[in-house]
């Protein structure tokens, strides 16, 4: 095997090692925004129901503190209707007592609309405040369990890429460069034995010209079809 072929392929094999231990741990950033999004999206509808419920208890007061006082207003213009001097009064004063209260009337109404809704509103405040926290609690157990992964990963990988260095070292950059833009875009098989000259990086048959290449060892060949760098497998 060309000298060069024979270091690439080890530095193949720490790649793949190092693949394979960062695999998953790759997958983690976008694993994480995405339950962030999903519980960011559930803190605000709790956010929101809870605050329809605030609002809607708010309002249910303010509507019962001005039939009340709608009530006492009326109080007052009864006791007033026996002090009137004359007739005019007296009607003007019935006529006001009428208007206060049509007015009470649909205050109270509104009041009732909205404590008729009230049940409603927690519930949903309630559900969705628990919907979040429940959300929230397996979130936050994720970010452990990825931080306990990467810190127990941390060694291996730092390992593998101090072996990465060792492999890579006296391979020409240009040849580095092809093969580190190979191993990316080949699945991870930059680096490919040809059988019965077939690359087995990707079942093509190579050319006589080639197979002859290849196992002569003088020269780097590369698979007509595939790109891959070939060596002579058996
Ligand atoms: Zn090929």
């Amino acid at each position: 095997m060309h000298p060069h072929v024979q270091k690439l392929l080890g530095l193949q094999k720490v790649d793949l090692e190092i693949t394979s231990l960062t695999k998953d741990i790759d997958l983690l950033p976008d694993e994480e925004a995405k339950r962030k999004r999903r519980l960011d999206q559930l803190e605000r509808a709790a956010n929101e129901s809870g605050a329809a419920l605030q609002k809607a208890e708010v309002t249910s007061r303010e509507l019962d503190s001005l039939a009340r006082d709608a009530d006492a207003q009326i109080n007052k213009l009864n006791e007033r209707l026996n002090i009137v001097r004359n007739n005019a009064e007296y009607q003007a004063t019935l006529f006001e007592i009428e208007s206060v209260r049509k007015d009470r009337d649909t205050t109270q109404d509104d009041g009732l609309k909205i404590l008729e809704a009230l049940d409603g509103l927690k519930a949903t405040a309630i559900t969705t405040k628990e919907a979040f926290d429940a959300d929230r609690m397996v979130y936050e157990g994720f970010l452990q369990e990825a931080e306990k992964m990467r810190g127990e990963r941390a060694g291996d990988i730092a390992a593998s890429r101090q072996k990465r260095d060792a492999a890579s070292d006296g391979v020409p950059p240009d040849l580095l460069r092809e093969y580190d833009g190979l191993y990316k875009t080949r699945e991870n098989i930059a680096v490919a034995p040809v059988l019965n000259s077939y690359c087995q990086g990707c079942y093509n048959k190579i050319t006589p010209n080639d197979s002859a290449r290849v196992t002569g060892s003088q020269t780097i060949v590369r698979c007509g079809s595939c790109q891959r760098i070939l060596f002579h497998g058996a």
